[in-house]
């Protein structure tokens, strides 16, 4: 066969081969020979047809191929033997590159492919019935019905990674959790609080207080029951502070034994007797060294208490209610700075 030829006929099936399979055409010789003609833009008129038969994709039935073959290719029982040789030779060609592309079963048709070739061979040489290459075809098109089907699971396999990229995802979405909370204390952490207070300010959602809390004295704890109790010392203190969170306010671990209490729609006035409530809420607490047996009894917390003002930065706010905690603990500690308001 001509070399051109069999670079039309190839470029004719790459092009009918991926469009039967999307618009679901079941391959058959029919269907093969209906389609390459339809790539091939010999015949307008069925061109239009298979275009109006794939519009309304339902009525694309083995009748209707059948009807269009008969209208605009021939009649099955005169197709011309040579340009029949010619379309397989093609189809060949592609069948097998196209599966090449998409399956790893590419071994076992390329071998089932190949005998196919062989038999045609033996059929020109020993002359040839229409049914006998009747017959090859339809091997042929059982093994790319293959092909369908391995492009099927090929889909498949897309759809299964689809679902792995989205599980990959939902994970992402847990690490990121993670990422926001504190492993210790299961509370919100630093990172947390600056992406929370930077939008806060940001957005200038007033009034919002801003608490800071530290622990006092707790290095004590440490250096006599060792770093496992004040460990627990900072899960008691951070539990019971969350539980006394209310309105919108949120807790932050934001250093070893530091807190912060961001608190939106809230005046300092409110944020003071928040604070307040803590304060007591954590003297009252105690925790038992399991070592000694011994009661720990003596946590308290100091506080900072600032209402953010209009246009004040991040650093100020924090600054401000820094200095307020500082103050607290230089005049004593277990007390809440401003005093009044
Ligand atoms: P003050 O009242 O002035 O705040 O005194 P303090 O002892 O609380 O403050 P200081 O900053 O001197 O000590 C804090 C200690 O907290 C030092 C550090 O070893 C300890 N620490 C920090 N993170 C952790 C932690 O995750 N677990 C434990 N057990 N200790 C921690
Ligand atoms: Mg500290
Ligand atoms: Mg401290």
């Amino acid at each position: 066969m001509p070399i051109t030829l069999l670079k039309t006929a190839a470029a004719n099936l790459k092009k009918a081969v991926p469009l039967m399979l999307k618009y679901k055409i079941p391959t058959t010789p029919t269907n093969y020979a209906l389609w390459y003609a339809y790539v091939g833009e010999q015949n307008p008129a069925l061109n239009q047809e298979l275009d109006q038969a794939i519009k309304q994709n339902q009525s694309y039935s083995p009748i209707t191929s059948e009807l269009l073959f008969r209208k605009h290719v021939s009649d099955p029982a005169e197709v011309d033997v040579r340009s029949m040789r010619q379309n397989l030779d093609a189809m060949i060609v592609e069948l097998s590159q196209s599966l090449k592309d998409t399956n790893a079963d590419t071994q076992v048709f390329q071998d089932n492919i190949d005998k196919d070739f062989s038999k045609l061979s033996e059929l020109e040489t020993s002359g040839f019935s229409l049914d006998q290459i009747i017959a090859v075809v339809r091997n042929i098109v059982k093994e790319s019905s293959n092909i369908r089907s391995s492009t099927v699971s090929f889909t498949e396999q897309l759809l299964k990674a689809q679902t792995e990229i989205e599980t990959l995802k939902n994970r992402l979405a847990e690490s990121e959790k993670d990422v926001l909370f504190d492993s210790l204390t299961n509370v919100l952490n630093r990172r947390a609080f600056d992406d929370d207070f930077d939008s806060m300010i940001a957005h200038q959602q007033l009034p919002c207080s801003l608490i800071m809390i530290d622990i006092d004295h707790f290095k004590n704890f440490n250096d006599t029951f060792g770093h496992q109790l004040g460990d627990l010392v900072l899960k008691t203190v951070a539990k019971r502070v969350q539980e006394a969170c209310r309105d919108g306010a949120k807790l932050y671990r934001i250093g070893g034994e530091e807190f912060a209490i961001i608190s939106p729609n809230c005046p300092l006035r409110v944020a003071r007797q928040l604070a307040e409530g803590i304060r007591r809420a954590v003297e009252k607490l105690s925790v038992k060294d399991r070592r000694s047996d011994k009661v720990i009894d003596s946590i308290t917390a100091s506080f900072g208490v600032y209402e953010a003002k209009p246009k004040e930065s991040v650093a100020q706010v924090i600054s401000a209610a820094d200095k307020l905690l500082y103050e607290a603990k230089r005049l004593g500690r277990n007390r809440v700075m401003p005093i009044a308001n």
